[in-house]
């Protein structure tokens, strides 16, 4: 069982910052080459390029690491291959055989390239050319390894781990019912249900609309390219990127919760609903929004991927007219709010928690009773990290005033208070309305 741990690697020695950029340059390069072999052959109608051919054509002429090389021409020939398959099983998609020119590639080394002494990774940049030194701590199990550009560089690494046993008395059925409002609802045959919250998520992802759209309307005020242009385009690169990550770390932790209650109740197969159809409808320019946003898919497979070594069987299927049928009676109608009340029967319970239950016939065959015990959990804390709300302003307001505004003096100081109006809408989040900031305060108004 593999995994891959993120490592982000912070700032940077301009050095090695440098050397990573210069080799990824190389990388994007190499890219193209095969690129050029791939269509050559095509066409000329010849047999394509094959893994050993791109590896010949481009051996000893990059200024990388020989399997640094290979691995840019594998992951090239994996490209090829999933676009053959797609367009042979989906040709409504069109895809099309890698084309455009790459300036950039990230680079990878595999295990037996990667040497670890404790707290240092150095990896080998080709005969002749230093190595580069990277402090991080890596798995003991540790695999191969890449460098990720996502708004300042990353370390991937993968690594193994144990798989457990399988549970002894695990025979109970569960389905799932993912959700906006709540991330997971999960239901088993054996009377027990569990609610994961996914208002953390919402609520930091309304946060990033909300700065992206203050962003947005200053930067469409600046000329493309200008100094100003760069400033805020950083700004909200990085609190965009930042964003993500916590959103990440949530929705990991709220599928890692529902899990968990799987293994607690003994569950064998998990059935998750898949709500594909659900976001086709048009419901105005703010739902529509949320709806898009929504990233059901990435619950799915992170539900499959934690649930394979517990030996937990994940599978999908439509979940069409599961949120509007009564678990009791089967009367159909309209929901609205949380509550499901039947207008026929009187019933009454979750809404989230009758989806899940109206999946089992659809997933098992067999209708089950309305569970009597509802357990409320949240995916985690989305509460700001220490110094986070001052992190973009005091950035901001740091170039801002070494750099002198072509727009006069009253702009660093807007600037600034943009960042501070981004990075208040994560503190928003936790109740706290944010503190003037004593930095903002010296800064000459
Ligand atoms: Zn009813």
């Amino acid at each position: 069982m593999d995994r891959v741990k993120i490592i982000p690697l912070g700032f940077l020695p301009q050095r090695a910052f440098q050397a990573i950029r210069d080799g990824s340059l190389e990388g994007g390069r190499i890219w193209n080459q095969c690129r050029d072999l791939h269509l050559e052959a095509r066409r000329k109608y010849t047999k394509w390029p094959t893994k050993s051919d791109l590896q010949r054509a481009t051996k000893g002429r990059y200024a990388l690491h020989s399997q640094t090389i290979q691995m840019i021409c594998h992951s090239f020939l994996a490209n090829v291959e999933a676009t053959r398959d797609l367009r042979r099983r989906h040709p409504e998609m069109k895809m099309k055989y890698p084309w455009r020119d790459k300036t950039f590639r990230p680079l990878a080394w595999p295990a037996q390239a990667v040497r670890y002494e404790v707290g240092k990774v150095i990896l080998p940049m080709g005969r002749g050319r230093p190595s580069l030194v990277l402090r991080a701590k890596l798995p003991s199990t540790f695999g191969s390894v890449k460098l990720v550009w996502n708004c300042g560089y990353e370390l991937h690494v993968c690594y193994g781990c144990e798989s457990n046993k399988p549970q002894t008395k695990a025979d109970a059925l569960a389905t799932v019912d993912l959700g906006e409002i709540h991330q997971a609802t999960v239901t088993t045959d054996t009377g027990k249900s569990c609610i994961v919250s996914g208002r953390g998520i919402r609520s930091l992802k309304q946060g990033r609309h909300k700065a992206h759209g203050r962003f947005q309307k200053l930067l469409s005020r600046c000329k493309p390219g200008s100094r100003r242009h760069k400033k805020l385009s950083h700004c909200k690169a990085k609190l965009r990127v930042r964003t993500e990550r916590r959103i990440r770390d949530v929705r990991h932790k709220g599928t890692r919760k529902v899990i968990a209650f799987c293994q607690q109740a003994g569950v064998k197969r998990l059935f998750v609903g898949n709500p594909d159809g659900v976001r086709r409808n048009r419901c105005g320019r703010k739902h529509n929004q949320r709806m898009s946003g929504w990233e059901y898919g990435k619950d799915i497979q992170y539900l499959k991927e934690k649930s394979s070594p517990l030996h937990i069987e994940c599978f999908t299927g439509g979940e069409r007219g599961t949120s509007s049928r009564c678990p009791e009676c089967d009367h159909r109608q309209k929901v609205r709010g949380r509550e499901w009340r039947c207008r026929a029967c009187n019933f009454c319970g979750h809404r989230d928690v009758v989806g899940s239950v109206n999946m089992f016939p659809l997933a098992y065959g067999k209708k089950v009773a309305f569970p009597a015990l509802v357990t409320y959990l949240r995916a985690g804390s989305v509460r700001k990290q220490r110094g986070a709300n001052n992190l973009v302003v005091a950035q901001a307001q740091a170039r801002s005033s070494r750099a002198v505004s072509p727009l006069g003096s009253s702009e660093p100081c807007r600037l600034a208070l943009v960042a501070s109006q981004a990075a208040s809408s994560d503190v928003f989040l936790s109740g706290n309305r944010p503190q003037h900031s004593p930095r903002l305060e010296a800064h000459p108004l």
